[in-house]
């Protein structure tokens, strides 16, 4: 059984995951912010492994996974211009946490990585087992998310299980992501960054270390619904439609509860609902007792994936503000509405 690849983080199951990692397999691995598919990014052959696993585009490029801005040196090229190694230093003090930074690439990444592209994205991650395992490691691990291309993110090791069971050597199994949302993913420019994906880090965090932040047209999915996204798109993985769930997902200010009866509804909240109200839908789910947006986030994706597979019709779920980690929420709640 499938079940039996699930294995809990410990010495020995973080070096088996090492070696089998070193063997050219893949593995599905905790991150702080969603579980990762891991491969040795150095061996083209695995990196391939990840693109057929996960029915990922080739021209979707990969984020590298390093122990320390130190030893990410090999793969960028951020010595010169100046401003640019003035930038990688602002940069690394958000390391080890859910911040990827796309800079040149240097001649030792693999094109598979980049998907050919002159840059590469690269990040520190923070989840202690994730840094056991790099430690571990004599190379640096490539890890999109452990879904199937397009589907919901896997936030804990059982999600995995469920997508990729079959595609993976081993799941280590490092609980519940704390961030529960993709790293936040910019690209550094002599004027400030460029965001391409809000994620955990917030663009008020980005804006006091560099200045000035520019939303990039991928990044804004609200103004992105343009009939081809790939066209302009900076980070190829931002497709309008994402993150999606089978069931139509919708938000509920666009949701009339005239249009289809409630008992037929999933509804997904911020804040409790009151017990008469939560109880004309037929499933609930409120991701915080307080409404707190850091709760929001963590439990996003398992109330998504939850409702999926409900019996109801369409998944309804609350809004906030896009700001802090509100627009990395939205925009994920955007894009599974697809
Ligand atoms: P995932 O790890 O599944 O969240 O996907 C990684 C994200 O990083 C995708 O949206 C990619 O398009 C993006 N990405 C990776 N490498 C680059 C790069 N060199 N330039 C721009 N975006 C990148
Ligand atoms: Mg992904």
């Amino acid at each position: 059984m499938s079940s039996s690849k699930i294995k809990a983080a410990s010495n020995a199951s973080i070096a088996e995951a090492a070696s089998l990692l070193a063997d050219g397999q893949l593995v599905g691995v905790p991150t702080e912010t969603v579980y990762g598919l891991a491969a040795d990014a150095t061996n083209p052959v695995a990196v391939r492994k990840i693109f057929q696993a996960k029915g990922r585009p080739a021209n979707n490029p990969l984020i590298i996974h390093v122990d320390s801005p130190e030893s990410a040196r090999r793969w960028v090229h951020v010595d010169h211009p100046p401003w640019l190694a003035d930038q990688w230093q602002r940069a690394a003090a958000f390391w080890p946490g859910p911040l990827t930074v796309v800079v040149p690439r240097s001649a030792d990444v693999v094109d598979e990585v980049t998907a050919g592209a002159p840059t590469v994205a690269v990040r520190v991650p923070s989840h202690p087992v994730m840094r056991s395992l790099l430690a571990a490691c004599e190379f640096p691990i490539a890890a999109p998310s452990a879904n199937p291309s397009n589907y919901v993110s896997p936030t804990c090791a059982e999600h995995v299980r469920q997508g990729l069971g079959d595609k993976v050597a081993m799941i280590l199994d490092g609980g519940e992501c704390e961030c529960g949302l993709e790293s936040t993913i910019i690209r550094l420019r002599s004027d400030g960054v460029e965001l391409l994906r809000p994620g955990g880090i917030s663009v008020e965090q980005l804006q006091d270390a560099f200045g000035s932040v520019t939303l990039s047209q991928a990044a804004e999915k609200n103004d992105s619904r343009q009939s081809d996204p790939l066209a302009a798109m900076p980070a190829p993985g931002m497709l309008a439609k994402h993150y999606s769930p089978s069931k139509p997902l919708r938000i509920v200010d666009d949701w009339r509860s005239d249009e289809i009866d409630p008992s037929r509804v999933a509804r997904i909240v911020f804040a409790p609902l009151a017990d008469s109200e939560a109880a004309r839908f037929g499933w609930y789910r409120s991701l915080s007792q307080t409404g707190d947006l850091n709760e929001v986030a963590q439990h996003l994706f398992t109330a998504i994936r939850q409702a999926d597979t409900t019996g109801c019709e369409l998944i309804v779920i609350d809004r906030c503000e896009r700001s802090g980690i509100g627009r990395a929420i939205m925009d994920r709640i955007d894009r599974a509405a697809g």
